[in-house]
Parts: structure tokens; sequence; C-alpha cells
């Protein structure tokens, strides 16, 4: 039996991986929920799998769940702290699915405590992953990816002898808005920013799919989980979502892996490893029929070369285009900006970054918090 704790739990990666633990019942335990509002959701799943606490980062929230679940023993943390105390609870494994910066200092707290991190917020190693790797080898605690192409990429590295390693190619699906023009892009909707053609996801994640943020984060997570400069990652769009990444090494040899475009596999190879267990979903690839390749549209979606340019700056940059792109996404979300002022608004934020080289923890929250004000005041 594996003891796990989810954070996200009520999520997109933590609603599926809640879906595994329920398919197999005698490989896994549920120890310990975490989410950041939603009280009913996170009830329910405590009550189904039986968890000895849970935390809801949402203090109002918190109080509420603790009514709730006033007849059991399950012990309720609440706030960020509390977040970051149930991370650290006895379990062989944290699942991180917290969505944004806010998965960072759960992060180091689960690694504090010795555990194993099954990791799906990137956010985690783009803003902190200088401070992530150096705890991990203090440590000596093991991080495995949850995201699909980081997954694909380590999945296709098992074996490969030490240094053969000499490119990465990360695959892109190009979102809802692949083949368009800056042009077209002016009056863009949520509702079709929101509508991804292969993946269900977060809102958050899928429009920064929509803008290709999201493969430049991905570099940036690949730059630190694989110690490669971002000049030996090459990003490929394929619009069929299959290939989910491969490497290239020493000798010319390719090596990828494919699949269906399902979460589940990723997150369950991170649970399992370096075991391997039961199928979700068959690839047939006579259904799929053929694979495409094309090199992405960096002058239209501007947000993958920018960031390739931060983490090449490397600091503090990181971490203020993904603070200032955490706080536009919210304000496209909310109707309150346009698709194509993302962009602008993440670099503005970005050039304006006060840089530090040997940053803390606390450098990187200022610097995150920094940026969102240069959105903030530059809209409102
Ligand atoms: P989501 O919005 O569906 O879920 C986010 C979860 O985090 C929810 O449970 C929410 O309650 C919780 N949360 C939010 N703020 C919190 C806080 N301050 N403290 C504690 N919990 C908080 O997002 P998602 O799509 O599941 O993505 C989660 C992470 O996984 C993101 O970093 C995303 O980039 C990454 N990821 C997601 C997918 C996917 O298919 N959804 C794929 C690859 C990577
Ligand atoms: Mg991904």
């Amino acid at each position: 039996m594996k003891k796990l704790i989810i954070l996200g739990s009520t999520g997109s990666i933590g609603t599926q991986a809640l879906d595994i633990a329920r398919a197999n019942p005698d490989k896994y335990t549920i120890v310990g929920l975490a989410a950041g509002s939603n009280a009913e959701l996170l009830e329910k799943q405590a009550r189904e799998f039986g968890v000895k606490a849970v935390a809801l980062f949402d203090t109002k929230a918190a109080d509420e769940l603790k009514i709730k679940l006033a007849d059991t023993n399950i012990k309720v943390f609440c706030g960020a702290d509390g977040v970051c105390e149930l991370a650290m609870l006895d379990c062989d494994v944290v699942l991180n699915a917290i969505v944004g910066i806010a998965g960072l200092r759960p992060t180091l707290c689960a690694i504090d405590a010795g555990h194993t991190i099954a990791l799906a917020n990137k956010e985690t190693l783009v803003t902190g992953g200088e401070i992530v790797n150096r705890k991990l080898k203090e440590k000596g605690v093991e991080l495995l990816p949850v995201d699909s192409e980081h997954s694909a990429i380590f999945q296709s590295l098992q074996g490969a002898p030490k240094g053969s390693l000499k490119k990465i190619l990360l695959t892109a699906s190009g979102g809802p808005f692949f083949g368009k023009t800056r042009e077209e892009l002016q009056n863009v909707t949520v509702k079709e920013a929101l509508a991804h053609p292969n993946w269900s996801m977060g809102a958050k994640i899928t429009i920064d799919s929509a803008s290709l943020m999201n493969k430049g984060l991905e570099v940036i997570e690949a730059v630190h989980l694989f110690g490669v400069p971002a000049s030996q990652i090459e990003v490929l769009v394929h619009r069929q979502s299959i290939l989910h990444s491969a490497v290239e090494l020493s000798d010319g040899a390719v090596i990828a892996q494919l699949g269906t475009p399902d979460m589940k596999l990723p997150i369950q190879y991170a649970l399992t490893y370096p075991g391997r267990d039961m199928c979700f979903e068959q690839l047939d690839l006579f259904k799929v029929g053929s694979l495409t390749f094309e090199r992405p549209d960096c002058g239209t979606f501007k947000l993958l070369p920018l960031c390739i340019e931060a983490i090449n700056h490397g600091g503090l940059y990181p971490t203020a285009i993904n603070g200032a792109n955490e706080e536009s996404v919210k304000l496209f979300l909310e109707g309150k900006i346009k698709f194509l002022q993302i962009a602008e608004l993440n670099e503005k934020a970005m050039n304006l970054c006060e840089n530090k080289k040997d940053f803390t923890v606390e450098d990187i929250f200022a610097a995150d918090e920094a940026a969102r004000q240069i959105v903030r005041k530059a809209v409102l």
C-alpha cells in the first residue's frame, strides 16, 4: 500500500489522481487531501477515501468544512500554512496538483519531510527550480514529473547512459489558436480560448496553452528537471498530441513516448515509478493515421520566446513572467483585458524585474508580487 497526499485534489489533475486510487483500492491509501476553496467536493472526497486530514487554503471555507466534518475524526488544516502542514504528514508520495506559485511552499515542505514528490505544479520549478533542486539533493528526495511532456522525456531517458542526452524535443499541441494571425487574435473570446482541441484541463493552464505561455513554462520546467540549457530544447507543434515528447541521444537515436491525450498515464507513472500498472486507454495508431510536426509561430505567440529569454537571464526573471501571467490570465478570464494583452503585460512586468542571482524563497515571493502589481496598475 502506498500512502498518498494529494494537493489540489478538487482540480483536473487531482480528481484524475483520485480516479486512479479508486480503480486500485488495494494499492493506494489516501492520507490527506488539500484544495483552495471547494469545501463541498473536498468533504465528499475525504469521506469516500477515509483520509486522516484535509486542508483548505481559504480560511472561511475551512471553517465551513470543520463543521461539515464534525462527526468524523478527520483533522482540518486551514490557510497556506495549513496546506504546508498537511504536506508534511507521514506518507510515501505527495502529488502536488495545486495551480500557480501557491504550490511552491508545499513542495518545499514535503521535501523537508522527506517525501517523494509527484509534481504536476510546474510553477514550483519555474519560480523555485534552483532552490528545489538544492533541497532535493540535500534531503536525498526524488521528484517525479507529472506534466505529460516531462513524463514522456523522463520515460524516454530510462536506460539512457548519463551524459548521452543531446537534445529535448518538447511537443506542443498548438492550442485552439494554431495558425491564427495577430490580427485574428485581436478579439478572441474567453470561451474560444478555453476550447482546447485535445486536452481537458483547469482554466489557467488552458489559457496558457492558447497563448503558448504553457510551452514557455514547460521549457523552464525542463531546464530544471533535466539539467540542460534552453538552447538544447526544441519546441515542435504536433497537432495530434499523441507523441508526448522525445529525446535525441548522442548517437542520433530519437526516443519518444506516445499515448492518448489522457493525463492518467503520466500521473500513474509518477505514482508507480519505476514500475508500471494498469492501462486506462489504449492507443490505436491506425486510428491516429499520421503524426505531423511544425515549427511554432514565435512572432504571433510571443510568450514562448519571452519565457526562453527569462530562463536565459535566469534569477528572478522566470518568477516575474510567471507572476505577471497568473495575474493577467485572471484578468482575461474576468473579461477585463483582451487576449493579446496577456503577452504585452507579461513582457512589461518581465522587463521591469529587479533581478538577483542568489535569491531566497522570500525574494521569489517579492518578485512575484512586484510583477503582479505592475500588471494590476497597468490595467486598473
Ligand atoms: P485546476 O484549476 O483544475 O485545479 C487546481 C487545484 O489547486 C484545485 O484543487 C484548487 O482548489 C487547488 N488550489 C488552488 N489554489 C490553491 C491554494 N492556494 N492552496 C491549495 N490548493 C489550491 O488545475 P489543473 O489543471 O489540475 O492544474 C494543476 C497543476 O497541474 C497546474 O500547475 C498545471 O499547470 C499542472 N498541469 C495540469 C495538467 C492538466 O491536464 N490539467 C497537465 C499538466 C500540468
Ligand atoms: Mg504539459
